[in-house]
């Protein structure tokens, strides 16, 4: 019996150019499956057209490659997965696993956010479609950064959204569906998405899909020691010379610059990065942009 290849990924959604934080969560998603020996995907999650701005993708890509963080297959585009994800979704649906809803946002909001039943009253043309999760669905995990993670999704969840009544595919559905696509089998992403991860969990159970290992990065936070503004996420990242943004974010990891003090070429750098990255060392506090430049 062979094991699977060890696979990470990188999932931008092509909302505008790519921040800081998501090239510091592309470069440790790249690291981390490099330093073993594993391949790296990207995928391109404009699953959500009214988010999705023209060009973005292409140029998150090209920044990417600017970079020089290449990977070793064809870019998903979530856009031309509808069948993959109607296919899941029809499976879930005649099993009795997912149900169409018709509650609206202030029905739901009356009866307390959380959807347990449905509180609607009049049926709607456009429902939308739903996981039933059960009492007491409680995931655990050992989050590859900090260590065990617990969540009541009956709970603090409730059942979730698999397609919204606007039409579009939620998150949740196509990342789980994309991620066992891809033969992912290990997520290192931003701490944002932590609250996500036994949702996903939950659903690749539901959908007798492999569960890969999650750690979730520390937020970068703005110069201020603040978190991200909204401008200031939306800020592009100075394109310049790649080295010295990859030795800025090797040392927002929680890296030792000197790793990678001898390096004299772009790739050499990449290279030297990937065989000394330590996990471990990873801070799990949110980070400030500016400590990079006082780090050992
Ligand atoms: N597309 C998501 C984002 O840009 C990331 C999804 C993931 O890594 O699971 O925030």
């Amino acid at each position: 019996m062979t094991s699977p290849i060890h696979c990470g990924r990188f999932a931008p959604s092509p909302t505008g150019p790519l921040h800081a934080g998501s090239l510091l969560a592309a470069f440790a998603s790249w690291l981390s499956v490099r330093h073993q020996g594993g391949r790296w995907l990207l995928r391109v999650e404009d699953v959500d057209p009214p988010r999705t701005v023209p060009g973005a993708a292409q140029s998150q890509l090209a920044l990417l490659r600017h970079m020089g963080l290449h990977p070793d297959g064809p870019v998903l585009w979530q856009s031309q997965r509808e069948d993959a994800y109607q296919h899941a979704l029809d499976a879930l649906v005649a099993s009795g696993q997912a149900f169409a809803c018709h509650c609206s946002r202030s029905e739901l909001a009356a009866s307390g956010g959380i959807h347990h039943r449905c509180v609607a009253r009049h049926s709607r043309p456009d429902p939308a479609i739903r996981l039933r999760v059960a009492p007491a669905s409680v995931v655990s995990f050992g989050d590859t950064l900090r260590g065990p993670q617990q969540q009541d999704v009956h709970a603090e969840v409730g059942d979730f959204v698999l397609r919204r009544a606007d039409g579009c595919w939620a998150y949740q559905m196509a990342v789980v569906v994309d991620d066992a696509a891809q033969g992912i089998t290990e997520v290192v992403r931003g701490a944002d998405l932590l609250d996500s991860t036994a949702r996903q969990i939950l659903l690749q159970r539901a959908l007798g899909l492999p569960t890969p290992t999650y750690g979730h990065l520390p937020l970068l936070l703005g110069a201020d020691g603040r978190k991200l503004s909204k401008s200031e996420a939306a800020q592009p990242v100075d394109e310049g010379d790649p080295m010295a943004v990859l030795r800025q974010l090797w040392q927002l990891l929680g890296q030792p610059a000197a790793a990678l003090a001898g390096a004299a070429t772009h790739a050499d750098l990449l290279q030297r990065a990937a065989a000394a990255f330590d996990r471990s060392r990873v801070p799990l506090h949110d980070i400030s942009s500016r400590q990079a430049h006082s780090s050992p």
